[in-house]
């Protein structure tokens, strides 16, 4: 178990925690307001409180859970990478991506992970541990710390500050349940991230029962599924995990889950060369995806020099893609950000990572 943070405390909890320290009550609020409205977490730099009480605070109540290690940016600075190094230190990612008008997070849930998706480099690692919600906090607080440091302003002026959050790093979030619903709870808090719930993405391989879970206990954030291919034969080489819970299932849940929420779902399809991108694999998409409240993302295959798969050729996405159009399927090609600092998907820090093991 990590250290208790100020990030654990509820309002009441953070007044008991400085009455302790020997301050009086309203610093609890005056901290709580540097570090959830003004994305202070050093309470040496928060120069309201007296100099005394600020090492005490640091001490007390904001031990690091985790330290930047390393960062790496890229596509002009648009993309900025973080390895991170966990107080027990095992390494991990978060990525932040900067657009003219937001800035998204892709946070990891998971110490690598147990899924050993054929296409994952982030599989090669295998699990290691959980993620407790307070790692999956700092990685948000962190980036807006980072983003207020360098003064990055949005197109008309304004500051950034981490608007959209997106579980796609390392690791199966649904498989972290118990943590990732703290994370939101805290995510969603008005007197803390205040984000919009429309801004949040969990995007799972398709855990069944904890997509039940997430209709049982009225989970109302989007939900993308890593679908990546459109039938179970090809669905159990790519991804282990089908076998487990196989894609009919999958889809008589995912309707289920529609049905009780009306959020429409992000399909995730990997574009590998020769593998997932034949054009009859499209028309089968079209089959499994018409009439269900849906939204395709191809995601062009990010390489890695440990595993032999090739990202498909762009004239191959792009017919794929018409044969979806066509069909009446709401389609998009995800821009990669990151590509070149192996910025997505489960690519960061991998050759760092595996040095460790
Ligand atoms: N376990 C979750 C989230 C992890 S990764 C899930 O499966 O959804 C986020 C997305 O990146 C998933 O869709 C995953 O399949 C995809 N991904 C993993 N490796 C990739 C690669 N090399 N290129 C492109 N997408 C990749």
């Amino acid at each position: 178990m990590p250290p208790t943070h100020f990030a654990d405390l509820s309002a009441e909890e953070r007044i008991d925690a400085v009455t302790k320290l020997g301050l009086p009550k309203f610093r609890a609020q005056q901290i709580a307001r540097h570090y959830y409205t003004r994305f202070e977490a050093d309470p040496l730099s928060m120069t309201d409180l007296p100099e005394s009480a600020r090492g005490k605070v640091k001490d007390a109540l904001f031990p690091e859970l985790m330290a930047p290690i390393r960062e790496i940016s890229c596509d002009d600075g648009q993309t900025q990478k973080t390895l991170w190094k966990l107080h027990d230190g095992t390494l991990l990612e978060s990525v932040l991506m900067r657009y003219p008008d937001r800035a998204t997070l892709c946070i990891s849930s998971q110490v690598w992970c147990a899924m050993k998706c054929l296409f994952c480099v982030t599989g090669k690692l295998g699990f290691k541990r959980d993620l407790t919600w307070e790692e999956m906090i700092s990685q948000i607080l962190f980036a807006n710390t980072y983003i207020k440091k360098r003064f990055w302003k949005k197109e008309d002026g304004t500051n950034y500050a981490i608007r959209n959050v997106v579980f796609m790093g390392m690791g199966e979030p649904l498989l972290n349940y118990e943590n990732i619903r703290k994370s939101l709870e805290i995510m969603l808090a008005q007197d803390r991230l205040s984000l919009g719930r429309r801004h949040i993405t969990i995007s799972t391989c398709g855990i069944i029962p904890w997509i039940e879970k997430l209709i049982e206990d009225k989970v109302d954030v989007k939900l993308a599924i890593s679908l990546h291919a459109p039938n179970q034969e090809l669905r159990n080489q790519i991804m282990p995990i089908a076998k487990a819970y196989p894609l009919e299932e999958l889809m008589k849940t995912i309707d289920r889950y529609v049905k009780a929420t009306d959020n429409r779902i992000f399909y995730e399809y990997i574009m590998i060369h020769g593998v997932t991108d034949k054009p009859e694999l499209a028309h089968q998409l079209v089959k499994l995806l018409k009439g269900r409240l849906a939204h395709l993302n191809l995601i062009p295959y990010n390489e890695n020099p440990a595993i032999d798969l090739k990202e498909s050729k762009k004239a191959d996405i792009q017919k794929f893609k018409q044969i979806l159009e066509e069909g009446g399927i709401t389609v998009t090609v995800r821009d990669s950000m990151g590509r070149e600092a192996k910025g997505a998907c489960g690519q960061l820090g991998y050759e760092k990572v595996k040095d460790q093991n």
